[in-house]
This record gives structure tokens, C-alpha cells and sequence, in this order.
């Protein structure tokens, strides 16, 4: 970058003291005045990354707190990954139709136009990190409820042991792009006029040839079909928090697929929870709904009813005058609330259940019964 860098609130226009709305609308507007998608100004690029990276620093408490104390010097050493990892660009931007996917960078991380941000501080680019890799664990609604340890099952790629990833048959071996002498890339060096004098401009492309593979393999490794890949059985046990809510993603940092590149970190595995089907609740957040048929004399009479909840039985008044789905709510007898801030409730919908075969004496009770509502109707 020429000249010294701008300082981070002058790029957003926005004063010292500036809340987090006023960054975020200034970087709102900026960002959909200077995308490259809208501006064909030939400094708009760099401007966009001097307004994303602005906003990456002064958008986290953080380092906003580091930059106000030590300048830039309190924010260097961040990868593009660390900067913009915690912003949620579809939040910001809506449907504005703007699309941030497409420029390879604050969207999916890494690599692309924001991949090298940070290069004008000096640092070189950190190796890739492998994949994520997310699995599913279900688990029972009694297991949620007080957490539990699970084994997850998954698959995870590993070198194949046949050919050693060379994707190649035992005793052949692949052969080596000539085009691009293996690397998968071709490198094209231009001279480009400049207000002084001449540049070299380096463009690098995936080869032609090899698309990108640097090799052919004429016999594949039949244990891999080619790919240098196999699955492999891998299992886990993760810890499942009590309260866990349905959905939620637990993260094992390193359990991930392995970086492509030497040094590379691994990705992450993703466990996602969800609840166990369960015959007697439905679970809704923390709370619980069950089913409850009433006898038409306990809703007209009240009763007492026995229910189930997760602690075991316990009995329920069921008031007098009680109407088909009514719901009656048990406090505190619903799931553990995730982070250990109560219970949900247990809440049991009252339908009525209308006998379809009376017993003879049961039928003489509801004819005398429909005689005397009659009797009633006429006097009044
Ligand atoms: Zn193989
Ligand atoms: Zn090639």
C-alpha cells in the first residue's frame, strides 16, 4: 500500500466514540458505495478492503480496545480467517443484492481478495486450514436433560494406505503434467506500463492440461479409484452440555479434515444435537407438551389425574368445568434450560375422550342424563 496507513475510524468516517450501529451503517454504506461488484474505479478495490478491514477491528470490542490503545500495532498478526470469521455479512447486508459470496473472501474466509489484507503488515499468509467436517449425534430427551457423554461415528478421509495418496496401482506411477511440470499452475509474466516506468505483473492460472492436478494416472489405485482418498471409521466421545437445544452445533477444534497444505491446521468436527423421538413428549425449547385424554366425567367433575414426567410419576388436580384443549402447565417440569439458568415447563393438553362403545350401564347413565338436560331445556 503506498503512502501510511489511514487510520481506521477516518476510513469509516466515523468519530472516536462511535457506537457499534454508527460503525456498522457507515461500513454499510460504504461497502455498497466501493464494491468491485458496482465501482469499476481502479482505486475502489483497495478502498473496499481499507473499509472491510476497518470494520473487521473496529466492529470486535476486542480489538477495537487494542487499536485505541496501541494503534496499529495492537491489531497486527491477525489472519483474514481471525478478522472476519465473526461477521455475519447476510446480517449487514440483506437482500440488498450485493453479493459477497462471489468475491471469495469475507464470505467463505481464507483465500481470495481479503486472503492477502494482510500482507501489507508484513506478515506472509498462514497455510490453509483443512475442513470442517460436521456429523449428527440424537440423542434422548433424559440424556439431554441431565447431559450425557456420547460416542459419535463418522467418516474421515485418510491417505489411502495402497498407493500412499498417489492415487496410483501398486508397481505404476502417475506421470507429471510436462505443461506445468507438476504444480497444477500456470504462471504468465507480463510487462505493464506504469506512471514510472515499466512492471513485471505475475498472473498465475490452473493449468490447462491437468486442470489443475499437475498429474495423470493412467492405472488408478483400485483401493481409492485414483482419488489418494479413503474413508476411514473414525468415533468420538463429545460431551453433550445439559440443556443442549435442538440444533445446536458443539465444536471439537482439530478433529476436522487435514490442511491440503505442509503446516497446515486441521479443520474443525462439528457435532450437531438433536433430540431423540420420543413416544410420550414433544419437545419444544426447553418445554415439553404431552398429550392427556380426559373421561368426560373427570373434565365436568375434576379428578386426579398420574403423569409421567422426566423425574417419574406425579399427580395433577384436574379442576372442575375443565374444557377440551385446555392446556395445564407444570412448572419447572419441563427440560433444563441450556446454561443452567432453570427448567422449562411440562404442559399437558387436556383433549376428552368420548366413548364410542358405552357399556350397557354406562349407557343408561347417559340416556338418564340426556333426559334431564332436555327436561331443563324446556323450562326454561
Ligand atoms: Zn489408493
Ligand atoms: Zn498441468
Amino acid at each position: 500500500m503506498a503512502g501510511p496507513q489511514q487510520d481506521y475510524y477516518e476510513v469509516l468516517g466515523v468519530p472516536r466514540d462511535a457506537d457499534t450501529k454508527a460503525i456498522k451503517s457507515a461500513f454499510r454504506k460504504l461497502a455498497m458505495k466501493y464494491h468491485p461488484d458496482r465501482n469499476k474505479a481502479p482505486e475502489a478495490e483497495e478502498k473496499f478492503k481499507q473499509i472491510a478491514e476497518a470494520y473487521a477491528i473496529l466492529s470486535d470490542p476486542h480489538k477495537r480496545a487494542e487499536y485505541d490503545a496501541h494503534g496499529f500495532a495492537g491489531v497486527e498478526g491477525f489472519s483474514a480467517e481471525d478478522l472476519f470469521s465473526g461477521i455475519d455479512l447476510s446480517e449487514i447486508f440483506g437482500d440488498s443484492g450485493v453479493d459477497f459470496g462471489g468475491l471469495g473472501g469475507l464470505g467463505s474466509l481464507g483465500g481470495g481478495m481479503f486472503g492477502d489484507l494482510f500482507r501489507h503488515h508484513g506478515q506472509a499468509a498462514r497455510p490453509s486450514r483443512g475442513r470442517d467436517l460436521q456429523v449428527q449425534v440424537t440423542v434422548p430427551l433424559e440424556k439431554i436433560n441431565r447431559g450425557s457423554e456420547e460416542i459419535v461415528h463418522f467418516q474421515r478421509p485418510l491417505q489411502c494406505p495402497d498407493c500412499n495418496g498417489s492415487g496410483a496401482r501398486a508397481g505404476t506411477s502417475a506421470r507429471t503434467c510436462e505443461a506445468c511440470g507438476g504444480s497444477g499452475r500456470q504462471v504468465q509474466i507480463r510487462q505493464q506500463k506504469k506512471d514510472q516506468g515499466r512492471v513485471q505483473v505475475q498472473q498465475i492460472t490452473t493449468c490447462p492440461v491437468c486442470h489443475g492436478q499437475g498429474k495423470f494416472i493412467d492405472h488408478p489405485c483400485p483401493s481409492c479409484a485414483g482419488s489418494g482418498r479413503i474413508q476411514k471409521d473414525d468415533k468420538l466421545k463429545v460431551t453433550i452440555p445439559p440443556g443442549a437445544d435442538e440444533g445446536m452445533a458443539l465444536r471439537i477444534p482439530g478433529h476436522g479434515l487435514p490442511s491440503d497444505e505442509a503446516g497446515g491446521e486441521p479443520g474443525d468436527l462439528y457435532v450437531i444435537v438433536r433430540t431423540a423421538a420420543d413416544p410420550r413428549f414433544v419437545r419444544r425449547g426447553a418445554d415439553l407438551w404431552h398429550n392427556v385424554k380426559l373421561a368426560i366425567p373427570d373434565a365436568v367433575l375434576g379428578s386426579k389425574i398420574r403423569v409421567e414426567t422426566l423425574d417419574g410419576q406425579v399427580d395433577v388436580k384436574i379442576p372442575p368445568g375443565t374444557q377440551a384443549d385446555e392446556v395445564l402447565r407444570l412448572r419447572g417440569k419441563g427440560l433444563v434450560k441450556f446454561g443452567g439458568y432453570g427448567r422449562g415447563d411440562l404442559n399437558l393438553r387436556l383433549t376428552l375422550h368420548v366413548p364410542e362403545h358405552p357399556s350397557d350401564e354406562e349407557r343408561k347413565l347417559y340416556e338418564q342424563l340426556q333426559k334431564l338436560q332436555k327436561l331443563q331445556k324446556l323450562q326454561k
